[in-house]
């Protein structure tokens, strides 16, 4: 068998194991990096930019079909499935070339191709043809889709974002399984294609959202759109003639049946820790597989493993992976003596339409009793209004005691850009009124936000310490 030596062993060639082998290129150290599928990583393969891509040819659809209400009459829109999947895969493998070149620039000796498996606390074994000596180890080995069971029997018939790209036409009709972010945004996205579609979840969620008044619109408003099956409890999947037969109980307990010609499993991803043997490390492992991770050292226990990205388990997102590949690749190299990272304010965002995002705390984390809200619904904000796109609610929450904002829930136009303005003045532990005193253009979705703010001072200042705002209006805001 092959041995090589190197200072860190890199499982994963994912968004956070390239962050982490620079990192460790960076500070003069050696990494081997290991990979155990194709190059191009989640996000650009199956993950992040082909859904994107999907949703932008349903943006297309959707602004047509919507243009009536303008006055604007385009004719019949006419979808051409073979032609959107084609510009999807275009597009997607241009991002992928890209990311394929970037890697495929390392020393070829500095990466190999192999399923790594522990052996040992820091010694892997590739394929059972070479073994690594590592003096740490990181592991990246990103998530896969989770299938629940009793789809699982049928896992070759059914679609995962793993697959749904590569579709050479739009189908007919889609039951996708999943009410979460992946669910919601491919699903939306095949509905406005013209493909018949269904949502099936045993949960009542939808997306990520937590504060009660949020969902209740998201519910509201995509309810309105979307058929979705929730409380709904999959009891059979069989391959028939034209597709696949779902038999489901309903929330109130009707049995009923169905047939689609394609079903997407969207119900989750779960950290990739299958296979790596785990329990040769001598870690302590939690019943998800996982070890104990330091989330500002990524490191497990005082062990010389450290984990970053989606196989964490934290946020599975990719700045989120970035980031924990930096701060796993350097403490790699530090290691025994690893340093502690700030991670930055948590932010998040699902490309349905209207759009959802959520920042810094959490609605369902707020500390008790130590929190004012501040919400602005987008029903009749004054340019959502005349985009023909007003629908949705912002709630924003700030600290009492300091006035400083702690987060927000989103949902509605134009949110991916609103949610990195609160998440840049929350990092930046502004007031309230420090965000208010920032100029706010006209007219502009933002100022939908700023009348959230207002609400937030407002119900701050009830409480105490706030200093009065800027109260300044202007004709539609
Ligand atoms: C449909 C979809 C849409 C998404 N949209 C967004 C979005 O809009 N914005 C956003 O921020 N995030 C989005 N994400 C999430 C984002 O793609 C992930 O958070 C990110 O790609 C995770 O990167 P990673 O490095 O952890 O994992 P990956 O990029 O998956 O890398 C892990 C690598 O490890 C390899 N590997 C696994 N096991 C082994 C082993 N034993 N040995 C060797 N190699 C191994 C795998 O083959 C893989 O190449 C989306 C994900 C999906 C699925």
């Amino acid at each position: 068998m092959e041995r090589i030596e190197v200072d860190v062993a890199v499982i994963g060639a994912g968004t956070a194991g390239l962050n982490a082998r620079r990192e460790v290129e960076r500070r003069g150290g050696r990494a081997l990096l290991i990979e155990s599928s194709a190059y191009g990583t989640t996000c650009a393969r199956v993950g992040c930019m082909p859904s994107k891509l999907l949703i932008a040819a349903a943006e297309a659809a959707h602004s047509i079909a919507s243009a009536p209400a303008f006055g604007v009459h385009a004719g019949d829109v006419r979808i051409d499935g073979p032609a959107v999947m084609q510009r999807v895969q275009r597009e997607r493998d241009r991002f992928v070339g890209f990311v394929v070149a970037d890697t495929e620039k390392i020393e070829a000796a500095e990466r190999r191709f192999g399923h790594a498996r522990f052996v040992g606390p820091t010694r892997l074994v590739l394929d059972d043809r070479v073994e690594v000596a590592a003096r740490a180890v990181v592991v990246a080995s990103g998530s896969t889709p989770f299938v629940p069971a009793p789809l699982d029997a049928v896992r070759a018939d059914v679609l995962t974002s793993d697959d749904v790209f590569e579709l050479s036409d739009l189908p007919s009709s889609l039951a996708v399984i999943g009410t979460g972010v992946i669910a919601l945004e491919l699903g939306q996205a095949m509905h406005r294609l013209g493909v018949r579609t269904a949502f099936f979840s045993p949960f009542h969620e939808l997306g990520p959202m937590t504060d009660p008044e949020v969902v209740n619109i998201v519910r509201r408003d995509l309810g309105a759109e979307l058929e979705l099956h929730t409380g709904a409890r999959i009891l059979e999947a069989q391959p028939v003639a034209g597709g696949m037969r779902l038999r489901w109980l309903t929330d109130s307990g009707e049995s009923r049946s169905e047939t689609f010609a394609r079903v997407l499993v969207a119900a989750g991803r779960r950290p990739a820790v299958e296979g790596l043997g785990l329990e040769a490390t001598g870690l302590a492992l939690k019943p998800n597989g996982l070890p104990d991770i330091d989330l500002q050292t990524m490191q497990c226990g005082a062990a010389p493993v450290f984990f970053a990205g989606d196989v964490s388990g934290h946020l599975p997102l990719l700045h989120e992976a970035a980031d924990e590949g930096r701060i796993a690749g350097a403490n790699a190299m530090l290691w025994p003596n690893v340093e502690r990272h700030e991670r930055r304010v948590p932010l998040a965002i699902a490309f349905t339409d209207p759009q959802m995002a959520m920042v810094g705390v959490r609605h369902a984390d707020l500390p008790p009793g130590g929190h004012a809200i501040g919400a602005a619904s987008f029903d009749d904000q004054g340019r959502a209004r005349v985009a023909g796109r007003n629908r949705g609610l912002v709630r924003v929450y700030g600290e009492i005691e300091s006035c400083r904002l702690l987060g927000a829930e989103l949902f509605g136009p134009g949110m991916e850009h609103m949610a990195h303005l609160l998440a840049w003045a929350v990092q930046q532990r502004m007031t309230v009124n420090a965000a208010l005193a920032m100029p706010f253009y006209h007219p502009v979705l933002e100022e939908g936000l700023r009348t959230a703010l207002r609400d937030l001072a407002r119900a701050l200042r009830a409480e105490g310490g706030c200093r009065p705002e800027d109260m300044a209006e202007a004709p539609g805001a």
